[in-house]
């Protein structure tokens, strides 16, 4: 997930100004006029910060140190050498992700906050369509504008505390690892070993973001893992991403395939990917961890829309420009192109091995984008049957895309094997 958010721009609010142009995102947050401090201690600040958070809907809270994250940074160079981040590249951006201080020069406590979004149900339509499946936290509203707000707001409320303006910067998704680590050594959370972080008594159905602050907090204590002898994530995963725990290969994750991959999905995991349209939930969901995860979130915004609660894939598949930006405004879909949501729903017909899918997937022969084209002719294949059969044999031969017609031609291939 990254950093640039457009909305890091509009950081002006009530008890808040957007005090500084030259930093986008950086806001000075102003106490309500007159008013005095109501916490003199840092301990009192650190417990009354704690019970406004509360009070915004935040799951939980902590503080980190604002410093060098050495250890994670090292962590993080050899999982990019590995080229287990795959087309991920700005995450090795020549900004130091480890030091939170490049977000923020005057930052002296880091609030690593928890936002909890449901656990919700695996949802089965009775309509008799095909449905696929939206990873859990991308069901609601976008959460980064959601997040954002909640700690902008925060900020004003630490004003308010310490009875000074006070400088912030919120975060979200500005480092998506090393926010993992920042609440590991805020004591909220331990980073396990599918690489997630768990929030003893919540799960991992969470989201977790910063305020960064010019306000000295006393750090919590780090949390160390807590996966005992379990290895539920690692056996269940349906690509096999696991390099090995706490390690995971990017390019194999789900996750991955259908959000940041801009190109052809590998063909030899297209058939693990499922039903699965945008992100995946495997590994969680067969967490102990999440066994009493909530079903209420954090906040109204993130509750799931029954549109992306059960996403029609013949609908995703033909969406018109119009109907996409439809389908994913205000929405984490709108991380993926219309070209890749279409990819991703051709992979899910094909993986359906239902016949009715058919007709969808030879009308997406005719897709603009051959990367459509390419992924329909493999579902095909899947599907198979003679009239597959007869639609892949004219892609194969007139598609005006070299890459198309030959991925009409293995899918012709799986259809009938040579002796
Ligand atoms: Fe495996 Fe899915 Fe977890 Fe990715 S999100 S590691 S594909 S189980
Ligand atoms: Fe740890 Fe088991 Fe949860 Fe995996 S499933 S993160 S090993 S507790």
């Amino acid at each position: 997930m990254q950093s640039g958010d457009p909305s890091e721009e509009h950081d002006s609010g009530p008890g808040r100004r957007s005090g500084d142009h030259e930093r986008p995102g950086v806001s000075t947050h102003l106490p309500p006029e007159g008013s005095r401090a109501s916490a003199t201690s840092e301990k009192d600040v650190a417990r009354e910060i704690r019970d406004a958070a509360v009070s915004l809907g935040f799951a939980k809270i902590g503080f980190a140190p604002v410093e060098r994250f050495d250890d994670a940074a090292e962590r993080l160079d050899t999982w990019l050498a590995a080229g287990h981040a795959g087309e991920m590249q700005y995450l090795a951006s020549s900004t130091d992700r480890a030091d939170p201080r490049h977000l923020l020069a005057e930052a002296r406590t880091s609030i690593v906050a928890v936002l909890v979004y449901p656990k919700g149900r695996p949802v089965k339509d009775a309509r008799g369509r095909l449905v696929g499946n939206i990873a859990r936290y991308a069901r609601g509203q976008d959460y980064h504008a959601v997040f954002k707000q909640k700690l902008r707001e925060l900020g004003d409320e630490c004003a308010r505390i310490v009875g000074r303006p006070v400088v912030g910067r919120a975060c979200v998704d500005t480092a998506p690892m090393l926010e993992r680590e920042a609440a590991a050594r805020a004591g909220i959370g331990f980073i396990a070993k599918s690489t997630m972080n768990i929030v003893p008594g919540i799960g991992t159905y969470t989201l977790i973001g910063e305020l960064l602050i010019d306000v000295e907090i006393a750090p919590g204590e780090r949390l160390e893992p807590k996966c005992g002898t379990c290895t539920a994530c690692l056996d269940a995963c349906p690509t096999g991403a696991f390099v090995d725990a706490y390690t995971l290969d990017a390019r194999r994750c789900i996750s991955y395939l259908t959000i940041e991959l801009r190109g052809p999905i590998p063909v030899e995991l297209r058939s693990k990917i499922g039903e699965r349209i945008f992100g995946c939930d495997v590994c969680q969901d067969v967490c102990p961890f999440n066994a009493s995860a909530a079903d209420k979130p954090s906040a109204t915004e993130l509750s799931p829309r029954p549109s992306l609660e059960s996403p029609d894939l013949v609908e995703l598949l033909e969406l018109s420009s119009s109907g996409y930006r439809r389908v994913v405004e205000g929405t984490a879909l709108r991380r993926v192109s219309r070209a890749r949501l279409a990819r991703n729903a051709a992979v899910a017909l094909g993986n359906s091995k239902d016949p009715r899918a058919r007709p969808a997937l030879e009308r997406a022969l005719s897709h603009a984008s051959p990367l459509v084209r390419g992924h329909a002719a493999w579902a095909l294949g899947e599907l198979g049957g003679e009239e597959c059969r007869e639609a892949l044999e004219r892609a194969a031969a007139s598609d005006e895309s070299l890459e198309v017609r030959q991925e009409a031609s293995c899918a012709l291939e799986r259809l009938s094997p040579v002796a």
